[in-house]
């Protein structure tokens, strides 16, 4: 009767020991086969391509365009680099 009961135990711990160790074998393949997070690598870096160089009309200055003053004429956009040369220029 007692072997018995041993048996049973030693069966048990051996389940036991085994489960555990096929956990951490999961775990580590897991670890090892999951890609490393990189966050924030989805977001594309901002746009450069509607920033475009624009000369002053006045003094010749060379500005992004979305920091200068536009003018809109019948023919074409006139840039100003600044409130002094689009008064300068009239
Ligand atoms: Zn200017």
């Amino acid at each position: 009767m007692i072997k018995y009961v041993i048996g049973l135990l030693v069966s048990i711990l051996a389940v036991a020991f085994f489960r555990a160790v096929s956990g951490l074998l999961t775990n580590a393949v897991k670890d090892a086969m999951q890609p490393e997070a990189k966050p924030g690598s989805g977001a594309p870096p901002p746009s450069e391509a509607s920033t475009r160089l624009r000369k002053c009309k006045t003094c010749g200055t060379f500005a992004p365009e979305t920091r200068m003053l536009r003018h809109s004429t019948r023919d074409a956009e006139i840039f100003f680099c600044s409130k002094e040369c689009e008064k300068k220029e009239g």
